[in-house]
């Protein structure tokens, strides 16, 4: 499922293909992939020069410059589980699954919206809706700050692997780089945020940062269905130290990496370099 360095990826990929080319035309194949009405989408899309890309977490906003000088609209893309957006030839052979096409410039090339299992979605939204959407979302994992980081953490009794992954809390990490940032920073997935001691959460806030550079810089990681916008896989799938090493050796200290589930999904830790503190209750006797 793409997390942050995957959509990250797919953003740099568009700012090398797509900035500062113009939607010629929208063909929507299927409409069930798009929030809103499909006709207004495609009414408002076509002719929209791309001018500017954002992201925060794993939502991506392409600006959009209109033709009749209004102010622009933004389309929003969420990749959700099997979302694949690529540039082809529009002589490519069309492949399953590919529900929205953007045709650009003169037509010869086109963005293509692919998604096998349909949980992604594409929306056309005002600036003040997107503004609105980006606030609901925590601050983005890669630009969140230390003491932003250790004063979200106060007070939360949820486990730290469901608080990593809870969007409004932070955007960006899902279940692959929330098991590979607690791996790295030696904290088991089952401490409750809230009493993580300084230490261990000012290793976590670095680990986090330190594991979404390093996907980042290698295109981020593929299983199924992940590609970028020239359809070439991420890079980061050898680098992975737990997740999905269930029963391999830990890279560190050669114990084999467990799972267990966590707020229903799968977490794979090192019992020995993560190791589940206990708590001492001291009362008064
Ligand atoms: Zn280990």
């Amino acid at each position: 499922m793409p997390e942050l360095p995957e959509v990250e990826t797919v953003l740099r990929g568009l700012a090398a293909h797509a900035l500062g080319r113009r939607i010629a035309a929208v063909e929507i194949r299927h409409a069930g992939v798009i929030i809103g009405s499909a006709d207004e989408f495609a009414a408002t899309v076509t002719g929209g020069l791309i001018r500017r890309l954002d992201r925060k977490g794993k939502a991506l906003a392409i600006e959009l410059a209109r033709q009749n000088g209004g102010p622009p609209r933004f389309l929003l893309l969420r990749l959700g589980m099997t979302g694949q957006f690529v540039v082809a030839r529009r002589d490519a052979p069309l492949l399953p699954h590919t529900h929205v096409l953007l045709s650009l410039d003169d037509g010869a090339d086109e963005l293509r919206y692919r998604d096998t299992r349909r949980f992604g979605r594409l929306r056309c939204c005002t600036a003040d809706e997107l503004e609105a959407i980006f606030g609901r979302l925590g601050p983005d994992a890669q630009q969140i700050d230390e003491a932003q980081f250790l004063a979200a953490l106060k007070n939360r009794r949820g486990a730290i692997k469901s608080w990593l992954m809870n969007q409004q809390f932070l955007s960006g990490l899902g279940n692959i780089y929330a098991d590979e940032a607690l791996f790295l920073a030696r904290v088991h997935p089952l401490t409750p945020a809230g009493r993580l001691v300084s230490d261990a959460a000012r290793r976590l806030y670095r680990a986090v940062r330190k594991v979404l550079d390093h996907a980042v810089a290698l295109q981020g990681t593929s299983f199924r269905d992940y590609i970028d916008i020239e359809g070439r896989p991420g890079n980061f799938l050898p680098r992975l130290r737990v997740y999905q090493r269930t029963g391999e050796p830990c890279r560190r200290c050669r114990r084999p990496i467990r799972r267990l589930i966590v707020a229903g999904r799968s977490t794979h830790y090192c019992p020995r370099c993560q190791p589940r503190r206990v708590a001492v209750m001291r009362g008064p006797r």
